[in-house]
């Protein structure tokens, strides 16, 4: 049976949160607030922002199809990343484990917090191997990091091989749907009911287009929400970034075009690339971005930077050998690419 008290550090069961002047007072009816230290000009800049940014919840619960209680906020996924370390994970005792190759920050993250991190390499074809994760798995594993669609390799993870691990392992797992708005799978944010073991990562940062104000969602039951609002900075995500959420919530127009408009782009600029003769081999794509095996990544790399174009190389990260990744732009620049690597003569 899965026990979420036996899972979180001693220190976070006995801590007692910090308690902000926001937290203690939440009436709207009072017109004069001096009980924060702050300064009553610069209005609304003055203002400490509402430290579990109630109203964004509201708003994006209908559009995510999660209640409030179960959404956490944060200056990027990174910080729940980071969080889910600090929750559950005794320094130099605890373990995670993880695919490999995935998102680089579970490992940092691992790292910085002086937590084991076990790599379990994905199949050839990057589909993943339940069997592996769960025997890399022991009595001082925390948590399983799953990304999908996986970052590098763009696929996402076979359902019935996440629902394995989730069901037969007695710890937390992260599944990261960074990009599963650009897929029309049924993502896990939806499953919170049946897995009391799962937290869903989500980001403004992709469809959402909205990198540069920080702005990343966890979903799990309200017990672990809970957990991550005691540990969080007390302000941790700031009133810009929340105003401009709201903003964005409230013109969903834009994002279903951007996305109709990428996903088409996507399936013209995968079978180009897959024509060309540097190419060895593309890999399937559920995402905003794919992979390419190609015949020198290093020297096709330098040669696109010289030509003003940037991608990221992935040669050295384990299974992706002469692998370069290519993120999908509007249709200009997505031209450019063709056109540059068309040109490419070695
Ligand atoms: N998860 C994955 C799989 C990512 O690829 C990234 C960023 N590239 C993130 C999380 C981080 O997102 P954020 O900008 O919300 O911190």
């Amino acid at each position: 049976m899965f026990s979420l008290d036996k899972l979180v550090r001693p220190n976070i069961q006995r801590l007692t949160p910090y308690s902000c002047a926001r937290d203690e007072f939440k009436g709207r009816a009072a017109k004069v607030f001096l009980d924060a230290n702050e300064n009553p000009y610069n209005t609304p800049f003055n203002r400490y922002p509402d430290p579990l940014q109630e109203e964004l919840k509201a708003k994006l619960a209908p559009v995510k199809g999660v209640a409030p209680q179960c959404i956490f906020l944060g200056n990027g996924s990174d910080e729940a990343i980071d969080l889910v370390y600090r929750i559950f994970c005794e320094p130099g005792r605890d373990n995670v484990v993880a695919i490999a190759p995935t998102y680089g920050m579970y490992s940092v993250c691992a790292d910085i917090n002086d937590v084991e991190y076990r790599a379990v390499p994905l199949r050839q074809d990057f589909t993943l191997d339940a069997d592996a994760l769960l025997s890399a798995t022991d009595s001082r594993t925390k948590v399983i990091w799953l990304c999908s669609p996986n970052n590098p390799t763009g696929n996402a993870l076979e359902r019935a091989a996440v629902e394995r691990i989730i069901k037969e392992f007695q710890g937390i797992v992260v599944v990261d749907e960074a990009y599963s708005d650009f897929n029309d799978l049924r993502p896990f944010r939806l499953d919170l009911d049946r897995f009391p073991n799962i937290i869903v990562l989500n980001t403004f940062s992709k469809l959402w287009a909205s990198a540069a104000i920080r702005l990343g969602m966890a979903f799990a039951s309200p017990e672990i929400i809970a957990l991550f609002n005691k540990v969080k900075y007390p302000y941790n995500v700031n009133i810009l970034t929340l105003k401009q959420a709201v903003a964005m919530l409230s013109d969903l127009q834009h994002i279903n075009l951007w996305r109709a408009t990428l996903l088409k782009e996507r399936s013209h600029l995968l079978p180009a690339i897959a024509e060309l003769p540097i190419c060895k081999a593309v890999y399937p794509t559920d995402a905003n971005f794919f992979l390419a095996r190609v015949t020198d990544a290093n020297d096709i790399y330098r040669y696109l930077v010289d030509n003003g174009i940037i991608v990221r190389n992935r040669s050295r990260v384990e299974l992706c050998d002469n692998c370069l990744r290519f993120t999908i732009g509007t249709p200009e620049e997505n031209n450019a690419l063709l056109g540059a690597l068309r040109r490419y003569r070695r």
